[in-house]
């Protein structure tokens, strides 16, 4: 196994610990990266096989979309090594164990992720008072219900036309994984104007030239029936949905989706990565040498995380959505700006002005923002 310090560099990771606490049966890593800007926010994944080098690599992605995002956060990311689907009771115990044990790590501000959700962030804030993510009687703001992460993909979207020629009235839009990210994403673009010709979701594609009802899509999702019920479009694979003919693809489901194997079948203009690392880097290396502007995901994904810091905050649902609206499309435009003048990939734009404002950042502490 690779050790975590072969993945140190000048940004972190600042601190690395292991947690365990043998009556609960708790075993959990915390690695945060970097702190220059301020605490820093992660989401707690709940997991049986995550390694320590996976966990710190999410908690520099983290850095790096905090600070793209200009937020006073920097990245962290912990692992409770479990089944998520444990009964309830063992499940409250061993994340208020896992809090209890970061009473003191007070640079970690713990967010919901992969097996956990707002009620393990109640039970965290019980315990310790420091997480995000929360139910609203909490004075939580439900940013998968209200569409946060969509939200901000949309305003990304709107902000990159101008770069790849495209006017949002009319582009045909398809999504990958048709979720919380997905759905919203899709319903913020047809509200004005762009046509979702095709959606997927694990069981199968729906594709329909004309345009898919994005309100009777999900009225479908939420009966718990897959998307191909749809009934006046055409159903086929998963897989199917890379090959829809479209002007924007949104990849919103899993990592890794799109590979150098097929990045060719991707007919697009525009990809905005809802997920995370949905593009492997050869792949969008290869949609960059065919003129295909790929949005990186640290960039176009970061409206929930931007939600999150301003619930922390104690901001309102509407400031926090001001303030995604704000900043994706700030952001977009200066990274796409930045990767025109200098014909580079934007991902390669993006993470250099992300390592320059922590950078920046760490030259403002005097330990240079380590914990
Ligand atoms: P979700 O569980 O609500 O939705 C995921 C959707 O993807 C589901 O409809 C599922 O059926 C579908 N899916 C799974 N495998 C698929 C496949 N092989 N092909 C097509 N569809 C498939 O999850 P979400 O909250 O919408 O998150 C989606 C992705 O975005 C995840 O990678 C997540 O890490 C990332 N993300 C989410 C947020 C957020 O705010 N929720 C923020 C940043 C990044």
């Amino acid at each position: 196994m690779r050790d975590v310090f072969d993945l140190a560099d000048e940004l972190g990771p600042a601190k690395v610990l292991h947690i365990h606490v043998p009556r609960v049966g708790l075993k959990a890593i915390l690695v945060v990266d970097n702190v220059a800007a301020g605490p820093s926010i992660g989401g707690v994944r709940m997991a049986p096989d995550v390694s320590l080098t996976e966990c710190a690599r999410l908690a520099r992605a983290m850095t790096l979309k905090n600070a793209m995002a200009g937020l006073p956060h920097g990245g962290g990311k912990s692992v409770i090594f479990a089944d998520p689907k444990m009964p309830a009771a063992e499940k409250e115990e061993l994340v208020r164990a896992f809090a209890g044990a970061l009473r003191h790590e007070v640079q970690y501000i713990a967010g919901p992720d992969m097996g956990t959700n707002e009620q393990c962030m109640a039970w965290v804030h019980d315990e310790i008072g420091r997480s995000v993510g929360l139910p609203r009687e909490l004075g939580g703001i439900p940013l998968d219900q209200l569409g946060a992460t969509g939200w901000g993909l949309a305003h990304a979207v709107k902000a990159a036309l101008p770069f790849c020629d495209l006017d949002l009235k009319g582009a045909r839009v398809a999504v990958q994984g048709f979720g919380s990210v997905g759905y919203h994403a899709a319903r913020f673009l047809a509200a004005e104007g762009a046509v979702i010709v095709g959606a997927s979701d694990s069981r199968g594609t729906v594709y329909r030239e004309k345009g898919l009802d994005v309100a009777a899509l999900s009225q479908l999702k939420s009966e718990g029936r897959p998307v191909t019920d749809y009934r006046q479009g055409e159903a086929s694979g998963p897989d199917d949905i890379i090959d829809v003919e479209c002007d924007i693809w949104i990849p919103a489901a899993r990592p890794d989706v799109i590979t150098e194997q097929n990045a060719e079948h991707l007919q697009t203009r525009l990809v905005a990565q809802g997920a995370n690392i949905p593009l492997t880097s050869g792949a969008e290396e290869l949609l960059h040498q065919r003129g295909v502007l790929a949005l990186p995901d640290f960039v176009a994904n970061a409206g929930g995380v931007i939600c999150a810091a301003m619930e922390y905050h104690g901001a309102t649902q509407t400031a926090a959505f001001d303030a995604i609206a704000e900043k994706l499309t700030h952001n977009t435009t200066q990274v796409l700006k930045a990767a025109t003048e200098e014909r580079i990939p934007p991902r390669a734009a993006a993470v250099r002005i992300a390592r320059e404002r922590v950078r920046k950042a760490m030259a403002t502490r005097r330990w240079g923002g380590m914990v």
